[in-house]
């Protein structure tokens, strides 16, 4: 039985979480609960305490991004996928173009195919395991695609679309899983968007976004424009980004957030900026993503599913599996050991491993989770 296989002690990594999200939390965003346990936890969101956390995680953010000026970092509860209505209700006019290539970017896509105020989208598609910009759409206000599909462990680059500009359109860029671990120049997009559950290894329920002054004047203007124009457009309260930037102004949310998730990703935002930023961090998980594909690529059982060098994630690793060896075994294998989360996307239905190589993780654990599937696979 794949489960009754032993790792030895030696071998293991001195942390077994390589989860794609949720992933691993460190032990020091833990203490950091611990020693907020009595003056920050249980207190209202209204006050200096929570509020200076907020305010401490939108400056260390603009900080981390190098954010030009005129952005903001906004938040709200809800985490990416409340952020992919509130796009769709607040920021996307009337056209869209969106990347589809994996579950997250297709699903985005069919939220705005979905929304009976908005046309239907021009969809570029393209196989899971590449990527597909959308181009230059007649009538779009908005191009819409993820940064990392962490489905397949596909990388998207972030960059303005050209003629975009020209047509007054915004840049949305789903960057869940890969803000903190891929590098970014923000400006070149209006609405970079997260969760902190991923790189920035906190827990779910908040989305973050860094927005351009485009991006916020378009919140504005349709908000604006709602019921008044003979195209009413009915903005749902708890969607309106025009009362998340408003609230967020005041380092505060619409509504209660989660006071231990802003705490664990206060302190990894200050761990990440302590270590040297996003250059860092960025750094860190490309090495990290490079020891499997190296591995992957001198195995006789194992490759990187990313068939394109260039789009192979660094935040997100996919690795397929020969047909002799079954990969749910491996998982279950692993598990068995401590090693956990290490499956691929379900509905990709692949033979493969998903490996979330975020800053938390260490680079030396990457290189002992080789040595553990190699022994788990000699032993099956
Ligand atoms: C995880 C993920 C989401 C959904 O995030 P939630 O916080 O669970 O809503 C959206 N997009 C991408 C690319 C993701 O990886």
């Amino acid at each position: 039985m794949a489960t009754s296989i032993a790792i030895p002690q030696s071998m293991l990594p001195s942390d077994g979480r390589f989860g794609s999200g949720p992933s691993k939390i460190r032990s020091e965003q833990v203490d950091a609960l611990q020693s907020a346990g009595r003056t920050v936890l249980g207190t209202s969101h209204r006050q200096a305490p929570v509020r200076q956390l907020v305010a401490s995680i939108r400056e260390g953010l603009a900080d981390f991004f190098s954010m030009p000026e005129d952005y903001e970092i906004v938040l709200g509860d809800g985490g990416a996928s409340a952020f992919w209505d509130i796009a769709c209700a607040n920021l996307i006019r009337r056209t869209a173009a969106c990347g589809s290539y994996g579950s997250f970017s297709a699903k985005f896509a069919q939220s705005v195919a979905s929304a009976p105020f908005l046309d239907d989208p021009a969809i570029f598609k393209s196989d899971p395991g590449s990527y597909r910009l959308p181009e230059l759409t007649e009538n779009a206000d908005a191009y819409c695609w993820a940064q990392n599909e962490t489905s397949t462990g596909v990388a998207a680059p972030v960059q303005r679309i050209a003629g975009s500009r020209e047509q007054d359109a915004l840049i949305i860029v789903d960057a869940t899983s890969g803000a903190g671990s891929l590098p970014v120049d923000v400006s070149q997009c209006d609405a970079y968007y997260f969760s902190p559950q991923k790189a920035f290894g906190s827990d779910g329920g908040l989305w973050l976004a860094a927005l351009s002054p485009a991006a916020i004047a378009r919140a504005t203007g349709l908000a604006d424009d709602a019921g008044c124009d003979g195209s009413p457009r009915w903005i749902p309260p708890f969607l309106s980004l025009r009362s998340a930037i408003e609230n967020s102004r005041k380092d505060q949310t619409l509504n209660t957030p989660a006071i231990a998730t802003l705490i664990m990703l206060a302190e990894q935002v200050r761990w990440l900026n302590a270590n040297g930023g996003l250059a860092w961090s960025s750094t860190r998980c490309a090495h990290s993503a490079n020891t499997l594909y190296a591995w992957a690529q001198g195995s006789d059982y194992a490759a990187p599913f990313v068939s394109d060098p260039a789009a192979r994630s660094n935040a997100v690793v996919t690795i397929d599996l020969d047909e002799a060896v079954d990969a749910s075994q491996v998982i279950a294998a692993l598990r068995a050991n401590g090693i956990v989360d290490t499956a691929g996307y379900r509905k990709l239905g692949r033979n493969q491993l998903r490996i979330g190589v975020f800053p938390a993780v260490e680079p030396d654990d990457v290189e002992a989770l080789t040595h553990c599937i190699d022994y788990v696979v000699e032993r099956l």
